[in-house]
Formats: structure tokens, C-alpha cells, sequence
């Protein structure tokens, strides 16, 4: 190994530890901290990650780069090489006033955001908002693009994929599934009472406890907490984090919060250990995480195979709530499909639809085609056309997420992406492993999960997630596969009259 690739390396794992200090603050932020240290936390935080952007940013870093480029590299080495030449270029593309004029509207609009919420006044977030779209328009022409500004906000998050692949995909995807959402809705009765019973909180954490061991989460190397909204890091090799949220109103929402964290803690466990400190030891992209964890949630735990596995072990911490459920009734419930105003607790076939007209928003602000004063009302309008919905408040409107107000715009697109590569991963792996569903009928999933160290995570980063679908799958990736996988069941469960 040459000198300037040791260099580099040290620089690398310099990072990575401030990173990992970075991580693990905000894990204890959201689980540990008294609420009291949140000014000082806040500070901490800000501090680190000054000081890591100021040490990745170095004109020094950039001359360690130019250096490797002329060296004679293995594989790897090119590779982590292009992903660190790309990420130095944009990181010094935007002006440094930009970067933190960014950091200091967004904090501002967050908090904005956490009081008007609850107030139901997006008055008081406007402004705030207004000034974020701007500064991220700047944002967008200081990195470039290839089409329009929102190909470089996409790009944060989901790189490799065009603005123009993305909207063609949501068209096709909508197209699909609007009529399929009217006519199983058409079919779905009330929902069975037992879903809202009263369900004992620490016996809730205790199945999940032990169903995400079933499902193959090391807990040697990580473990599970509780967070009001469930999420998974990764401190560190050896040290991936996941959390749920009991709730006892519902039995579902902590167990399958539980699984789809699990799906994000399995990707993060099967990365490529020795290159942990590398550009090419991480995921690809926001829409490939979240391909794994919809494939465990969805095409895993929320089929009839898994169900009937998990309904005898449910049954023995909650024998009095549902000990008379049958198979058939626990399938049908924890796939009981309706509209409702609130993205995060929609369910798997309805889910899309939120995502998609948050999409179209955000392509209609950066176009200029819509102003930050004008969302509310275009919100509502789009609310209404694709669920048939209208909030009474503007909570459960256009406030009810915060990604807005933090400046993720780009981000809501990953949701649906990942979605719609779970769907061509999971038909993949059906084809490739004949007996899955007998196996997934007795609760054995680590055939499938070895399927998807060997072709995705133990991959990392050496291909854009877009491209990494498509050798897997051997053509483009479209929403089809996800199209005819909820069409099939759907139907299956709520068949027309
Ligand atoms: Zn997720």
C-alpha cells in the first residue's frame, strides 16, 4: 500500500470515529437523555459535526485524493477512490456561508415546526419554510445537476437515479394502484375489535425481544431499546442499535416497527465489516435500506406463512386478548387495509399513495410551480384526489411530518423506492429458493437472509442501488413487480362481492 493511501486511510477512520461519536449521542438523545440536556446536546452535536465536515473538507483531503488518482489501485481501492472523489467534490461545491445558513434556517424551522403543530398554525412555520426552499434552491445550483434542481436534492439521498426515472416510476406505480386501492377498499368490513384491545406494554417488548432474535438480529452485536418513534443506527462495527415503541392500544404497531427496524439492522450487521470506514463499506442509498426493511415487514412478517407461525407464539403472552383468533382472522388483521390522513401509520397498500403526492409537491415547489404560502391548500387538494381524505386539522395536513422542516426534500421519494425494490428483491429470492414459504411457515428465515448478505448487503456500496436491482434482477427496475405482489394478495384477502 502506497503512503497517500495510508494517509487517506487514517484520515478515513478519523472520521468514521466522529461519526460514530456523533451516532451514538443521537441514540442517547432519543432514548436515555433527560429532556433537560437537549440545549447542551445540541450543542455537542453541532460541534462534532463542524469539526468532522471541517476535517473531510481540508484542502489537504482534496490533495490526497488527487494523489491516489495516479496511483496504480486494486479494485476496491478504485472504488472507494470514485465515492470519495464524489463526495469531496460536492461537500466543497456548496460555499461555506450556504452550509451554515442551511444548518442555522433549518434548526430554526424545526422548532417552528414543533410549535406549529400542535397549534395547527402554519403561519408560524412559513416563513421559516420559505427561506429553507430558497436556500435549498442555492444549494441545488451550487452542486449542479443534470435536468432541474431537484436532480441534485435527489441525488443527497438516492444517487444514480434522475428526477425523470423517479417521476415515471411514481406515474406507473400510481396508475396501478389507485384503482386497486378503490376496489379492495370497496371490500374491507370494520376492523376486528381484538386489534385495539388493551395489550400489556412489557409483554409487547418482550415478543419483540424475542422476535427480532428469531428473525436473526445479533443481539451480541446490537441491541434493542425503546424510542417514541422507532429507528436503527449503526455506532459502529460490532454495535447496530434498533428501537420500537410499546403502545398498549396496539398489538401491531410495536411488533411490526420492531420487524421493519430489524430489516434496517440486518442490512447494517451483513455490511462488509473489513470496509467499515469506507465509502464502499456503507449502503448505496436511503431507497436501499428501506428495501430491507419493507421486505421483512411486508413480504415477510405480513404474509400468511410468517402469520400463522407468529399467532401460536402470540398467543402465549396475550392468551386472554387473543386466544380465540383464528389463522385466517390474525392474517386478515394484520392486513386490514383503509385510508387514513397519517402517512406513518398507513398500511402496506395504501402507504404509496402518501408518498406519491409528497413527491409531487416537492417537484411542483422546485419547479417553481407552487409557492410555500400556497402548500397547505395544495396539500389538501392532493390529500383529497388520492385518498378521497380531507384533514380537519392542519396537523394531520401538511404539518403531520417533519422532514420539511429540517430541509429533506428528496428524502419521501426513498420510502417508495425502497418499497419497490423490496417487491423485486423478494420475487428474486422466491425464484432462486424453492421451499422459502414452507420454511417461512415455521418460522426459518436465515436462508433468506443469507440470500441477501451473498446479494446485497455484504455488497455494500459497489454499485448505486438503482444499478445493484438491476443486475439482480436482469432488466430495468419498474413498479410491476410491486403492482402484481399487491394485487395478488389484496384480491386474495378482499375479493370483489
Ligand atoms: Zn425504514
Amino acid at each position: 500500500m502506497s503512503a497517500t493511501w495510508d494517509q487517506i486511510v487514517e484520515r478515513l477512520r478519523e472520521l468514521s470515529d466522529l461519526a460514530s461519536a456523533i451516532k451514538l449521542l443521537h441514540w442517547d438523545q432519543a432514548t436515555m437523555m433527560p429532556s433537560a440536556g437537549g440545549a447542551a446536546r445540541a450543542r455537542a452535536q453541532a460541534t462534532l459535526q463542524a469539526t468532522a465536515h471541517g476535517r473531510f473538507v481540508d484542502p489537504e483531503m482534496g490533495a490526497l485524493i488527487d494523489g491516489l488518482s495516479e496511483e496504480s489501485l486494486s479494485q476496491e481501492q478504485e472504488a472507494n477512490l470514485r465515492l470519495l472523489r464524489r463526495d469531496y467534490d460536492k461537500a466543497v461545491r456548496v460555499p461555506q456561508e450556504l452550509v451554515r445558513e442551511l444548518a442555522e434556517v433549518s434548526g430554526r424551522a424545526y422548532q417552528a415546526w414543533t410549535e406549529a403543530r400542535p397549534a395547527a398554525d402554519f403561519s408560524l412555520l412559513q416563513p421559516h419554510m420559505a427561506r429553507l426552499v430558497e436556500l435549498k434552491k442555492q444549494e441545488a445550483e451550487a452542486l449542479g445537476y443534470a435536468n432541474e434542481p431537484y436532480d441534485a436534492l435527489l441525488d443527497q439521498y438516492e444517487p444514480g437515479m434522475t428526477t425523470a426515472e423517479v417521476e415515471a416510476m411514481f406515474q406507473g406505480l400510481l396508475r396501478g394502484l389507485k384503482p386497486l386501492v378503490a376496489d379492495v377498499l370497496a371490500n374491507v368490513p370494520d376492523p376486528p375489535d381484538w386489534l385495539g384491545y388493551r395489550y400489556d406494554p412489557d409483554r409487547q417488548m418482550a415478543f419483540c425481544h424475542w422476535l427480532v432474535s428469531q428473525l436473526n438480529f445479533d443481539v451480541t452485536q446490537g441491541r434493542l431499546d425503546i424510542s417514541p418513534h422507532p429507528f436503527t443506527i449503526h455506532i459502529g462495527p460490532g454495535d447496530v442499535r434498533q428501537t420500537t415503541r410499546p403502545d398498549q392500544h396496539n398489538l401491531m404497531m410495536p411488533l411490526y416497527a420492531a420487524v421493519h427496524e430489524t430489516g434496517h439492522a440486518l442490512y447494517e450487521q451483513g455490511l462488509p465489516a473489513e470496509w467499515a470506514d469506507f465509502p464502499i463499506g456503507g449502503p448505496p442509498s436511503l431507497g436501499m435500506h428501506e428495501s430491507q426493511s419493507r421486505l421483512w415487514e411486508n413480504q415477510v412478517a405480513r404474509s400468511r406463512p410468517f402469520t400463522d407461525f407468529l399467532l401460536p407464539r402470540l398467543k402465549e403472552r396475550f392468551p386472554e386478548e387473543i386466544g380465540m383468533v383464528s389463522p385466517e382472522e390474525f392474517y386478515r388483521g394484520v392486513n386490514h387495509p383503509q385510508r387514513t390522513l397519517i402517512r406513518v401509520t398507513a398500511d402496506e397498500l395504501t402507504y404509496n399513495l402518501h408518498v406519491g403526492f409528497r413527491f409531487e409537491l416537492e417537484l411542483a415547489l422546485f419547479r417553481d410551480e407552487l409557492s410555500v404560502a400556497d402548500l397547505p391548500a395544495a396539500w389538501d387538494d392532493k390529500m383529497s384526489e388520492h385518498l378521497g381524505l380531507c384533514p380537519d386539522s392542519i396537523a394531520d395536513g401538511v404539518l403531520q411530518d417533519m422532514h420539511w422542516s429540517i430541509g429533506s426534500f428528496g428524502y419521501f421519494p426513498t420510502y417508495t423506492l425502497g418499497t419497490i425494490y423490496s417487491a423485486v428483491l423478494f420475487a428474486q429470492a422466491t425464484a432462486q429458493l424453492p421451499g422459502l414459504e414452507a420454511e417461512l411457515r415455521s418460522g426459518v428465515t436465515l436462508r433468506l437472509l443469507e440470500w441477501l448478505r451473498e446479494n446485497v448487503h455484504g455488497l455494500g456500496y459497489r454499485h448505486d442501488a438503482k444499478d445493484l436491482i438491476e443486475r439482480i434482477s436482469g432488466g430495468p427496475v419498474t413498479p410491476e413487480p410491486l403492482l402484481d405482489y399487491l394485487r395478488a394478495k389484496y384480491t386474495a384477502l378482499y375479493p370483489s362481492a
